[in-house]
């Protein structure tokens, strides 16, 4: 199974260019798109949810032309928008009944197992009971996961799902999505490097409305390889090593500036050679400053 992506371009009426000729191939399993915010994320998965038409470009699930087809691509997709927008005052077994009926299992008995099986797999079948509206943003979450699986779909579409989640919350949740994403396409959008990393074994990162890199992020932890350097400086030096060198990234650590740069031999300068991160390939892709290899030329 496959989802193809070709030249996917889109413009809002106010003159953004959310989406620039974006093509990718994304294959079963988990699947990053990684950017910052503002990048065009949202506007690719809401496009591919059928939730908003591009310009130009064509998406395929295998055979299904789904901008020809839309409800044939919608009968297999589940979607936990960005956005859930207000949990209303019933309790998370009702809804998901309900969101059962409106996604066709009209059978009760069948609607019973599901929503059953649905909420022993998302861990939430102790508080079936209790309303949504109570729920941590975790257990939201988990909700959101397991409405986005009625219907057993192939293809599932999850926007900025770790935001605001605290780390047991986030690992509850990484575990949840890698048992999915086994067995169907899972597109994960993030602006948080530590999700791709954890989970997917594909990615691309967009800015801008561009697709800059996609593969592996192995691959691309790999075209850095040797090129990625780091050293502590004096707060008051950082304009300057900013002009000087190819600065991918500024952190403190105990107070002081940490930069991460790339660029050849520079061992001699002071800076320590590291192995290039997953992060070091993001700031480096989205600045452009990473080795040519690893950027996608369209
Ligand atoms: P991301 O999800 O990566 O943060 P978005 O797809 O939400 O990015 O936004 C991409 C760009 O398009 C941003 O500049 C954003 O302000 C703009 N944008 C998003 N939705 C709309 C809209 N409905 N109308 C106009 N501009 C929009």
């Amino acid at each position: 199974m496959e989802l193809t992506i070709k030249n996917l371009s889109k413009t809002y009426p106010n003159g953004v260019k959310a989406l620039d000729n974006v093509s990718l191939t994304i294959p079963q399993g988990m699947f990053g798109l990684l950017g910052p915010n503002g990048a065009g994320k949202s506007s690719l998965m809401r496009t591919i949810a059928m939730l908003q038409a591009p310009d130009s470009g064509s998406i395929h699930l295998d055979a299904i032309d789904a901008l020809e087809d839309k409800m044939a691509l919608r009968r297999v997709l589940g979607y936990l928008p960005q956005e859930f927008g207000v949990y209303p005052r019933v309790s998370a077994e009702d809804l998901l009944d309900h969101m059962a009926v409106v996604k066709g299992i009209v059978n009760r008995g069948e609607r019973r197992e599901t929503v059953k099986a649905l909420l022993e797999q998302t861990n939430l079948y102790d508080v079936r009971k209790r309303s949504i509206s109570t729920f941590s943003g975790g257990m939201k979450q988990r909700f959101g996961i397991a409405q986005a699986l009625i219907g057993n779909p192939l293809l599932i579409i999850v926007d900025e799902p770790t935001a605001g989640l605290d780390p047991g919350e986030r690992n509850r949740f990484y575990n949840l999505l890698s048992e999915i994403g086994e067995n169907i396409i899972v597109i994960l959008s993030t602006h948080i490097v530590d999700d791709v990393r954890e989970l997917c074994r594909n990615m691309a990162i967009i800015n801008e409305g561009r697709v800059l890199f996609a593969g592996q992020p192995q691959a691309a932890m790999h075209e850095l390889k040797g090129r990625v350097w780091e050293r502590t400086i004096e707060k008051a030096e950082l304009a300057e090593y900013q002009q000087e060198y190819a600065v991918i990234s500024t952190k403190l650590l105990a107070g002081q500036p940490l930069l991460h740069v790339v660029g050849d031999d520079l061992g001699t300068a002071g800076f320590q050679a590291v192995e290039p991160s997953l992060e070091d390939v993001f700031f480096s892709t989205i600045q452009g400053k990473a080795a040519q290899s690893v950027l996608v030329h369209a």
